[in-house]
């Protein structure tokens, strides 16, 4: 088990890769479960994600209620978190965005489909959540519970749930996992729409998904890129 601390180094980065990466911006958010508590999970103070530090971190029960008192401001769409982790025992990391190559699936009818390799890591068929099926004229913010297990309940088994006039939430069975993942359905939407304007396109077999996902999220890729994400996140100018 890496140490707490660890952990929250490596979500201190994951928010400023996400930032740097134009998955998240001012808004936005990724959290992971606590190494040494599975029923709690970590996230920043609501804070823009590339100016997040260590000291930001608070822990959350499942419930989305901070362990310690804290006086800091929570993000108020947290509870999708702690209603993922719920839900989904196997998930590690969230990420919940509104990266804007993904936005325009969220809006057309158009499925968002893995057209690459790399975009093999978002599943076929991507869920599309629509918080108007269950709540009808809503903020469009996550923030009460039964929205966050309605949303929950949407991602079903899949890593990846679009959210329609909103983004999308990202789940992964470790943090670095759910970086990759978010990057490259960032990646795979503008890939998808430039491949719509040529004309016709394909997108990749359920065996190829299979096969190429199993590939992509070994380690050995995993590591590779957030080496060279960290890198870009950290350095300065
Ligand atoms: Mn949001």
């Amino acid at each position: 088990m890496i140490s707490l601390d660890t952990s929250i180094a490596e979500l201190v980065l994951a928010n400023r890769i996400l930032a740097k990466e134009d998955v998240l911006d001012g808004f936005g958010h990724v959290s992971m479960r606590a190494p040494d508590d599975p029923n709690t999970y970590l996230l920043s103070r609501a804070r823009a994600p590339e100016l997040v530090e260590a000291k930001d971190i608070i822990r959350f029960t499942l419930d989305s209620v901070p362990v310690e008192a804290t006086k800091e401001r929570p993000y108020s769409e947290r509870v999708l978190h702690g209603e993922i982790y719920k839900a989904r025992p196997d998930v590690v990391a969230v990420c919940h965005h509104h990266a804007p190559t993904v936005l325009p699936f969220c809006i057309s009818g158009t499925p968002l489909r893995p057209v690459m390799h790399l975009g093999s890591v978002i599943g076929d068929p991507v869920p599309m959540w629509d918080s108007r099926d269950e709540f009808g004229d809503t903020n469009l913010l996550v923030s009460k519970p039964e929205e966050g297990q309605s949303l929950a309940r949407a991602l079903g088994n899949s890593f990846v749930v679009l959210m329609r006039r909103h983004g999308a939430t990202v789940a992964g069975r470790t943090l670095r996992e759910v970086v990759f993942r978010c990057i490259y359905l960032a990646a795979n939407a503008r890939v998808q729409s430039a491949a719509a304007q040529l004309g016709a396109y394909e997108t990749l077999s359920a065996g190829e998904i299979a096969l190429a996902a199993e590939f992509n999220l070994q380690p050995h890729a995993v590591d590779r890129s957030w080496d060279r994400w960290v890198m870009r996140a950290t350095s300065r100018g």
